[in-house]
């Protein structure tokens, strides 16, 4: 493979190792899903990988020049290959509504929003897995009590399990980044069911780490909490303290009282 000139914006960076690319395939185990999704393909040094594991390969990718190469080189997936945005892509609309995993060598730039439209589709996700700046890959995988614990941890701890699966370093990238590379995995928690308003939920959990280092009594001083549930010691903490759970009952409680979003 001789990849063109990578533009920056759109986070590119080749992967040139194939033996972590590889790594990156094996990943998928085939519970409950028979689609797979790749997103951002580029030059297919991943997509390889993923041909001899599925007859239900689909491919999306925003670039155009990624997508001629991808049409020239995969001229069998040439139905499932879309250019486009996957932040912008009506995910039922391309795949209906089977269940598929989502794989791939991230654009970094957009790494959170992945995670979150992933969440947003979790009933269709049960397992998802790849590349992120490995600080992202991290963040997903970190347990509560510690500085890189936030946002992106709860949330996602809260329906999947998440785990860290390897580093990779800037020199296997062409042209390399910045920053160390992580590939990480998340798999749906197949019995689970949130028993808390999502929406109350996720806006509790964002304005916990909004300022992180305020109690939650400061930081969710705007949702105007009735004064007998604001001196409950759970707003004591920092949000660090809170796993996916305690946020549930937090969330659980607010709603129940006279709360008015
Ligand atoms: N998987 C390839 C490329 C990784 S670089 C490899 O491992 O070599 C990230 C890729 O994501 C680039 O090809 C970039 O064009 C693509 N991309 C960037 N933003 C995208 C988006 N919003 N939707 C789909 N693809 C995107």
């Amino acid at each position: 493979m001789k990849p063109v000139r990578a533009k920056k914006k759109l986070g590119q960076h080749f992967l040139t190792d194939l033996k972590i690319a590889q790594k990156i395939a094996d990943t998928l185990n085939f519970k409950n899903y028979t689609k797979v999704l790749e997103i951002g393909p580029g030059m297919g040094v991943l997509t390889q990988f993923l041909v001899p594991k599925t007859k239900n390969l689909y491919l999306i990718e925003i670039d155009n020049e990624s997508v001629e190469y991808l049409k020239k080189n995969y001229t069998q997936l040439e139905t499932n290959l879309i250019e486009g945005d996957f932040l912008k892509i009506n995910i039922e609309e391309l795949l209906g509504n089977d269940s598929f995993a989502v794989i791939g060598n991230f654009p970094y730039n957009i790494s959170t929003q992945i995670v979150f439209k992933t969440l947003a589709h979790r009933d269709k996700i049960p397992f998802f897995t790849g590349m992120f700046q490995k600080e992202v890959a991290e963040r997903i995988c970190e347990p509560p009590g510690s500085k890189k614990y936030g946002i992106l941890s709860v949330l996602t701890q809260i329906f999947y399990d998440t785990s860290y699966l390897f580093t990779v370093p800037p020199g296997v990238f062409n042209p390399p980044p910045k920053v160390d590379s992580a590939v990480m995995q998340m798999v749906r928690k197949e019995n689970f069911i949130l028993d808390c308003d999502e929406a109350l939920l996720f806006k509790v959990v964002k304005l916990s780490f909004q300022q992180r280092r305020k109690t939650l009594r400061n930081s969710l001083k705007t949702m105007n909490l009735p004064d007998n549930l604001r001196e409950d010691a759970i707003f004591d903490l920092r949000p660090e303290k809170l796993s996916g759970d305690d946020f549930i009952q937090l969330t659980k409680r607010i709603g129940n009282g006279n709360f008015s979003n």
